[in-house]
Parts: C-alpha cells; sequence; structure tokens
C-alpha cells in the first residue's frame, strides 16, 4: 500500500506539514509515500517561458531531494490524482490546502473524484503562517484594511516549523517527461529548497540589519529576493518568521525585524482578501474613474507596447520594464511607479498590466500580483488614496539619487552622469536612441485626478 504527497506550491521537504503528516500516515501502515506532482496544462500553458524554466529547475531539486522519485504526470488532476491512487491503491492523498481561486475549484473537483474511490484529500497547512480565512474582524467580516489585519495576524501568531522527515520510504513509481519549454528570457535565480535556504541565511546575515534603510533602493540589493521561493513555497513563511525571532534574540535590531515581517504579513493579507473576494482576479473591487477614462483602441496598443519595453521616455520605468524582462523579478519600489505610469498617466486598465507581470516574473502569484496592482489603481479596498499618483522623476531622484539603477538597466542613458539621467530631456543633447517621454506627466496626473472628480 501507499500514501500519495501531492505537491503544488509548497516544492520542499523542510517545515511541510502536510508531508509530514503523509509520511506518519504511511508507516503506520507501513506503506510508502508517492511524490506526486501534477501537471496542469491550464496552469502551465498561461505560465511565461521564464516561469515554467523555473517551476523545471525547482521540481528537479524536489526529485532530487525525494531521491529521485518525484513522480511528474501531465494532465488534469481531476483525472491524474484518481489513476495514482488506482495504480498504487493508496489510502489517501495529502496537500497543502490551496487558497486561490482556482486551486480551491480544482481541489474540490479532485476531491469528490477520490471520494468516488472511498479516498480522501487531506489537507494539511498551507502556503502562510496564518492560513487565508481565518482571521476576522470583530463585527465576524472579512479584513479590508492591511493595519488592523496586521494587529490580528501578529496577535494569532503561528506553530513552531514542523521537522523535516528523514528517511521516507519514497514508491518508485513511473512518471512523465517535464516539458520543453521555450528558453527562458531571463537570467533565473538559482531553484529548489536548497538554494532558497542559502539565499534566506546569506540575507539574515548580511542584509536584515540594513533592510529598512536599503529596501526602498533599487540601485542597492537591499531586499531579500525571497518572493520567487516564498512563491513555490521552497520555503515556508513559518521557518522566516521563526528565524526572525532567532535573529532578535541574536542582537539584530527590533525594528529591522519588525520591518520584515510586516512585509511578510502583506503577502498574508493579500491572501486573505483574495479568498473572500476572488472575483478580485479580474475586477476592481472599486470602480474609481468613469468608464469613458480608459486610453482605448490603436492609442492604448502603442502606448502598452511601449510600456511593456521599457521605451516610454521616463527613465526609472523604462529601467523597470526592463530589469523584469532582463531577469523575472523587479525591485518592489519600481513595481509601484510602473504600475502607477501605465495606470494614472497612461490611463490603461491595471487588468492589463497585471497579464504582463504575470507572463514575467518568476515570483508571479495571483494574489500579490492582482492585489498589489489593485492597491497602486486605487480600486483595491485598503485605505491606500486612490488618488495617489506617483511622479516617476521624482521617485527616480529619491530612490535612485545617482541614477546607479537607470544606467544598469537602459544602456542607451550609460552615459548620462548622476542623477540627471531621471530627465535626459533636459539634457544639452539627450542621447539621439532614447525615445522622448510618451506624454507629459503633470497634465497626464491632472487628467487623472480629474477622471477621479468624476468618478466620485
Ligand atoms: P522583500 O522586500 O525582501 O520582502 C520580503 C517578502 O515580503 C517578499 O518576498 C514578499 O513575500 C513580501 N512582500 C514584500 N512586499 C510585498 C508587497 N507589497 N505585497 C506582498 N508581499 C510583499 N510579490 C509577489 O510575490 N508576487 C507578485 O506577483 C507580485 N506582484 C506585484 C505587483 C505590483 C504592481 C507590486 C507593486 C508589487 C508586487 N509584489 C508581488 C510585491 C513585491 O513587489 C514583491 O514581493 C517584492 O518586490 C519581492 O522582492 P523581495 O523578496 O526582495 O522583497
Amino acid at each position: 500500500p501507499s500514501t500519495v504527497m501531492w505537491f503544488r506550491r509548497d516544492l520542499r521537504l523542510a517545515d511541510n506539514p502536510a508531508l509530514l503528516a503523509a509520511v506518519e500516515a504511511a508507516r503506520a501502515d507501513d506503506a510508502s509515500v508517492v511524490a506526486l506532482y501534477v501537471l496542469d496544462e491550464t496552469l502551465w500553458r498561461s505560465a511565461g517561458a521564464n516561469r515554467l524554466a523555473y517551476l523545471r529547475a525547482s521540481l528537479q531539486a524536489l526529485d532530487e531531494a525525494c531521491d529521485g522519485r518525484l513522480v511528474v504526470r501531465r494532465g488534469d488532476p481531476a483525472d491524474v490524482v484518481p489513476q495514482v491512487v488506482r495504480e498504487t491503491g493508496a489510502g489517501a492523498v495529502h496537500v497543502a490546502a490551496s487558497h486561490e481561486p482556482y486551486g480551491r475549484r480544482r481541489d474540490d473537483e479532485v476531491a469528490a473524484a477520490l471520494d468516488d474511490l472511498g479516498v480522501t484529500l487531506e489537507r494539511t497547512g498551507s502556503a502562510y503562517a496564518v492560513s487565508p480565512g481565518r482571521l476576522f474582524t470583530q463585527t465576524g467580516g472579512p479584513y479590508q484594511v492591511f493595519t488592523p489585519f496586521r494587529r490580528a495576524w501578529l496577535e494569532h501568531g503561528w506553530p513552531s516549523p514542523a521537522r523535516r522527515p528523514r528517511q521516507v520510504p519514497w514508491a518508485a513509481l513511473d512518471g512523465d517527461s517535464l516539458p520543453e519549454g521555450p528558453e527562458p528570457t531571463a537570467h533565473l535565480p538559482r531553484a529548489g529548497e536548497d538554494a532558497a535556504r542559502r539565499r534566506w541565511r546569506d540575507f539574515l546575515a548580511d542584509g536584515l540589519a540594513d533592510y529598512p534603510d536599503a529596501r526602498d533602493r533599487p540601485d542597492l540589493a537591499g531586499t531579500s529576493a525571497m518572493s520567487v521561493h516564498l512563491r513555490w513555497g521552497e520555503i515556508h513563511p513559518r521557518t522566516m518568521i521563526a528565524d526572525l525571532a532567532a535573529a532578535q534574540a541574536d542582537g539584530v535590531d527590533p525594528d529591522a525585524v519588525a520591518t520584515f515581517r510586516s512585509e511578510l504579513s502583506w503577502r498574508e493579507f493579500h491572501a486573505d482578501v483574495l479568498h473572500h473576494r476572488p472575483d478580485a482576479r479580474t475586477r476592481s473591487l472599486r470602480a474609481v474613474v468613469p468608464d469613458d477614462a480608459w486610453t482605448r483602441g490603436e492609442q492604448e496598443d502603442e502606448w502598452l507596447t511601449a510600456w511593456r519595453d521599457g521605451r516610454t521616455g521616463y527613465p526609472f520605468v523604462d529601467a523597470g520594464m526592463r530589469q523584469l524582462r532582463a531577469t523575472g523579478w523587479m525591485h518592489n519600489r519600481v513595481r509601484m511607479v510602473v504600475a502607477s505610469f501605465l495606470v494614472k498617466d497612461l490611463h490603461v486598465r491595471w487588468q492589463r498590466g497585471a497579464e504582463h507581470f504575470m507572463a514575467h516574473l518568476v515570483d508571479g502569484d495571483v494574489s500579490q500580483n492582482q492585489l498589489n496592482w489593485q492597491w497602486v489603481a486605487g480600486t483595491g479596498h485598503d485605505a491606500a488614496p486612490y488618488f495617489r499618483i506617483f511622479n516617476p522623476v521624482t521617485q527616480g531622484e529619491k530612490f535612485d539619487p545617482d541614477g546607479e539603477y537607470v544606467r544598469r538597466w537602459v544602456p542607451e542613458l550609460r552615459d548620462v552622469a548622476g542623477r540627471r539621467v531621471h530627465q535626459p530631456w533636459k539634457l544639452d543633447t539627450p542621447p539621439a536612441d532614447y525615445p522622448a517621454p510618451l506624454v507629459d506627466h503633470a497634465h497626464e496626473r491632472n487628467v487623472s485626478l480629474d477622471d477621479f472628480q468624476r468618478g466620485r
């Protein structure tokens, strides 16, 4: 007999309560554990080349950790998982619960199909320190505002990390090969649980103390770069929170620890919002401008293309868009600025920008991506003032004070020294191969404010 551990967005062995449950169930029955990954066409068809390449590398790392016994099967999980159960006579299928709209629907379908075989889908834990749907306000509703959510999240607390199971009796079973994807366009970070741990230990040692000062500076490597590892579950946030507490006990500034933990709670907040409002994946939670405010037709396509290609003529925006293409990642400050520029300067709907991000980000995650876009667009239900409009020049001057970041990603501006690089149109001889600004920020800002006024 055997038990199935179906890995999804938890591609690790350490601190994985679902795996521990599977291993314990198997030991009680003297059974083996099938390590299963289902390559679900619905998800991988919409993934860009970078995401697929990263996933492939992470699955290879997981396979090694499972003594080469990871079984990859391609197809619809509602067919594949029951098929594996029939082949192996498994008594249960273990997973970490999904909270995204598609994942929940898929799991319900799989659970129903397994039910027909008399087998249960055992859901243990989730990808979050506090599972979405767990915290409610005093009046019993879901949280809509971040700060009170974070307070409740901190008060709720979380269990200690689960131990890593040793000597798992992995079952041998035939699998399918991984699909050959298109070549990644980006230099991707190393994938897998060991790489995630290494990156995290390096950040704890060298980055955490400076995080509050350095995190908003895209010209410095001041953030953890853990988002991709969290996205694929190569590390669990609970592990990170426990390590943060240990770092604080070892003398790291409590403010640095609190600041970093607060960022992790943003991730949990967005997951909670999407859990309660699955429609937020595609729909604005609030309409803030009238429908005629949006750019349409050829103009929209032309502007969207310039934005995607990093040719808007605003260097800070263009640097971000090119960093995204080249690395599959973009610094958070720049994500906010480029998103604001698309929605408030080019008047293009946030959904179109979110789609481009999802195709290119290796950390692309539906709850984080869509709700951060809604936050910037002012259409989410958080308290962000909907009329906030980022100025692409002053943001650049403030957060890339010497222009290093721009020069790194926009080679046409490589010879422009210092912060003047943020306004190349003011140079005596602007570089000929760099575009003039697509729009006038001051003017478009007024258009947006006017739209907001009309939308009230
Ligand atoms: P750090 O500063 O080191 O932060 C540590 C961790 O905290 C991150 O790994 C992440 O898990 C979490 N975190 C930090 N900032 C945020 C935030 N604003 N919202 C939620 N969690 C946060 N993050 C994703 O993981 N996937 C996405 O698809 C995604 N899309 C985004 C789209 C837009 C328009 C914006 C403005 C932000 C988006 N973010 C997304 C959030 C944030 O930009 C990234 O998590 C962050 O840049 C990752 O880099 P890091 O790991 O070095 O961050």
